[in-house]
């Protein structure tokens, strides 16, 4: 080889060294920019669900991720909770959505994959160690990058990465990004998590602690939606507590406020998990029962008179408080919807409410049904 193709040749390769090194600055900045995207979202996302949504799917799709799994400390269920009162009932797509999220009861089966809570840890698929992580059925996962989610330095979760890829997630390579991105979701973490605790406390009634007024007239409205969808009945119970001002007036306010506790506790032990109670005001509450019978709905209704009218509710001072509640039924009828929600869900409240009217001027502690005169609302059924 003269010198002149030695120097053609040494162009040649210099100059694909650069062409090559050109396409991975591309590619890192491609990466950087959809990476940022990400970020951006990851910060905005305005509940615990969509949060998880993005990390779980986008972020999978955006990367072209073979695996994305997340583990959660939930040690008293907060979590689980919100998860299952945001999500509607009965949406497979929904749930289906949430595939790959873990929440723990304690941090025993994540606690030893790290060594240091800022790390996160890259290296090959291990089965035993790394399959109860991605669960089955996964892909044949070849690496696996695990970041650890920490908040005021206590481990509160791990999110898992695997590829299919065994050169993606190398032992040494550089984990700025990741440690970058386990930081933010820490944090976004913790954020939604107070977000949703401000949130339900604003709906939640100081003194009960079951719903207040505010949070059922928003539900009544879902639910109202979800009966006439899915083509489901609907009942409302209007519950108020009989004489209750003699309660007041012979024991004192704050007796008065402890039966009203027991009261919210006895009406949900009788309810089902998809049920909603809320205290309407005073010595009120109301009661939605979706996809109940009229006649399941009046059983159920039967039993919460007769569980508070048998309960003895004693009182710090020794003092056995008799009491009784009056309670007036509705149904919303399945394929009987024509309205738009929120007017048929305030028609069916105030139905219950016509009906427990009856009761207490048909003397009190018992439970009436509404339909026994003629409704003014097209599409709310008669009980017989
Ligand atoms: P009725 O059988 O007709 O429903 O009689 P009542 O005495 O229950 O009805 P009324 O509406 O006259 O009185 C309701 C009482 O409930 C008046 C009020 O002192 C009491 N009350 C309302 N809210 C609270 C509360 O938060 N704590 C306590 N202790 N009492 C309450
Ligand atoms: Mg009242
Ligand atoms: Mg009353």
């Amino acid at each position: 080889m003269d010198s002149s193709s030695e120097l053609e040749a040494e162009n040649q390769k210099l100059r694909q060294q650069l062409e090559s090194l050109l396409r991975e600055a591309r590619s890192n900045e491609d990466k950087m920019r959809r990476f940022e995207q990400l970020e951006h979202r990851l910060i905005g996302a305005r509940s615990m669900a969509d949060l998880l949504r993005l990390l779980l799917n986008e972020y999978r799709q955006s990367f072209g991720i073979d695996s994305v799994t997340l583990a959660l400390l939930d040690r008293d269920q907060e979590t689980s909770g919100l998860l299952d009162a945001e999500r509607p009932r009965d949406d497979q797509a929904e749930r289906a959505q949430l595939d790959g999220l873990t929440l723990l009861h304690s941090l025993t089966p994540i606690e030893s994959l790290f060594k240091d809570l800022s790390s996160p840890s890259l290296g090959p698929f291990n089965e035993s160690l790394h399959r109860p992580l991605f669960g089955t059925p996964s892909p044949a996962l070849a690496s696996v990058a695990l970041l650890p989610l920490s908040r005021h330095g206590e481990l509160i979760g791990s999110l898992h990465f695997g590829s299919t890829d065994p050169g993606r997630y190398e032992r040494a390579a550089g984990t700025q990004l990741l440690q970058r991105l386990a930081a933010i979701v820490s944090v976004c973490l913790d954020n939604a998590l107070n977000h949703e605790r401000l949130k339900r406390a604003g709906l939640s009634d100081m003194l009960t602690g079951v719903h207040n007024r505010r949070y059922f007239e928003h539900r009544s409205q879902i639910e109202v939606s979800q009966a006439r969808r899915y083509q489901h009945d609907l009942a409302c119970l209007f519950l108020d507590l009989d004489h209750f001002k003699s309660v007041n007036d012979s024991f004192g306010h704050a007796a008065g406020d402890a039966v009203l506790q027991r009261i919210a506790h006895i009406i949900q032990a009788q309810l089902r998990a998809g049920d909603t109670v809320a205290r309407f005001g005073g010595e009120e509450f109301v009661v939605l029962l979706p996809q109940a019978p009229a006649q399941h709905a009046r059983d159920i209704a039967e039993r919460i008179r007769l569980s508070i009218s048998a309960a003895p509710l004693p009182l710090p001072g020794g003092e056995i408080v008799p009491i009784s509640v009056s309670i007036g039924l509705a149904m919303l009828a399945a394929g009987h919807l024509n309205g738009d929600s929120p007017s048929l869900a305030q028609a069916l409240v105030h139905d219950a409410d016509r009906a427990l009217y009856r009761a207490k001027g048909a003397g009190r502690n018992q439970v009436v049904c509404s339909g026994m005169e003629p409704s003014l609302h097209e599409g709310l059924s008669s009980v017989r």
